[in-house]
């Protein structure tokens, strides 16, 4: 068997075509929808991402705020721009690019008010997660979840297995799709004879970070592989964690890398950002909007 591949180039495109639509009918009402994007320090790879996302905006018709920041800037001052952003009607989404330099994230993140948290790591987001009640679910398990559903499959009832427990992917991953009846196993570094788990995946999700940890004698025949990874070999060749070329034989679907889950990280941002601006034109004064339901991922 050799898989069908999962586009998630193509998938982003499409949605992100859509998207214009919604900003032009957003616009009729009066609405510009906006995204701030905070970089704190000046890390190569975050000015790469601010980049990617401050231009998905421009392609999408949604204005954007790059607010630049030193590296020694005071925590104070950070939260200090979140308040500001917080209060301004034109933000629908504030994004603080992470790791922050010698500052708590933790805190940074809470200082995001829930109603604009376009990324999903606030605590109310993150706690949504679990009672399958969220704003904002968190950008790049959103975009696996639409990039499963473009495979036809029902995940009620499928064995998923996510190699990778981190809090923005591996975990909130987890979560979305036990919301969805899937049975999920979640590994992780301390994880004994990985094989063991992978092998019994219908779905096998990997966001590890360790090129080639996935080889095909740990896929299940007619497996769903996605491929979360990105990792940037010392030939300067972007690759996931999955053998791809070995996978492909073995699995029914596969994301490739690059091209599979990473564009579609920036088009769930977009699509965050514009859910907050519809929703700030349904309650005039957004901060006191308190109808907290926004079942999005129930059979979303
Ligand atoms: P992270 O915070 O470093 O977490 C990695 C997770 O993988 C941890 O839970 C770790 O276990 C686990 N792990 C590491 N080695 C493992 C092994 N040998 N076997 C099993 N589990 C292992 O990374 P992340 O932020 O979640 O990102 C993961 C990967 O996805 C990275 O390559 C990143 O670049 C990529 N990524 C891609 C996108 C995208 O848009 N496509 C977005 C975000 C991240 P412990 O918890 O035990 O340490």
């Amino acid at each position: 068997m050799t898989a069908r591949i999962i586009d998630g180039k193509a998938l982003s495109k499409q949605l992100r075509e859509g998207f214009k639509a919604r900003v032009a009918t957003l616009v009729e009402q009066g609405v510009t929808p906006g995204l701030a994007v905070i970089l704190v320090g000046d890390n190569p790879a975050s000015r790469v991402y601010v980049g990617n996302k401050v231009k998905a905006c421009e392609e999408c018709g949604v204005r954007s705020f790059h607010i630049a920041l030193p590296s020694d800037t005071p925590q104070a001052e950070v939260l200090a721009t979140i308040a500001r952003l917080n209060a301004d009607p034109a933000v629908h989404g504030i994004l603080i690019q992470l790791p922050l330099p010698h500052i708590d994230g933790r805190s940074v993140l809470e200082a995001i008010s829930v109603h604009k948290d376009v990324d999903g790591f606030h605590l109310y987001n993150v706690g949504g997660l679990v009672v399958g009640n969220t704003i904002f679910p968190p950008c790049t398990p959103y975009g696996v979840q639409l990039l499963l559903d473009t495979t036809g499959t029902d995940v009620a009832g499928k064995n998923v297995v996510v190699v990778g427990a981190s809090n923005i992917v591996g975990k909130p991953m987890a979560l979305m799709l036990l919301q969805r009846e899937a049975t999920v196993t979640i590994c992780h570094a301390r994880t004994r004879d990985l094989a063991q788990h992978t092998i019994l995946a219908d779905i096998l999700i990997v966001a590890a970070g360790r090129p080639g940890l996935i080889v095909p004698q740990m896929v299940k025949q007619g497996a769903i592989v996605i491929d979360v990874g990105i990792n940037r070999l010392p030939d300067g060749k972007i690759v996931g964690d999955v053998d791809f070329e070995g996978v492909k034989e073995k699995a029914s679907w596969i994301t490739p890398v690059p091209g599979g889950v990473g564009p579609m990280t920036v088009t769930m941002l977009i699509e965050n950002t514009l859910r907050s601006a519809e929703r700030a034109l349904h309650v005039p004064g957004s901060e006191d909007y308190q109808d907290w339901e926004a079942p999005v991922l129930k059979g979303a």
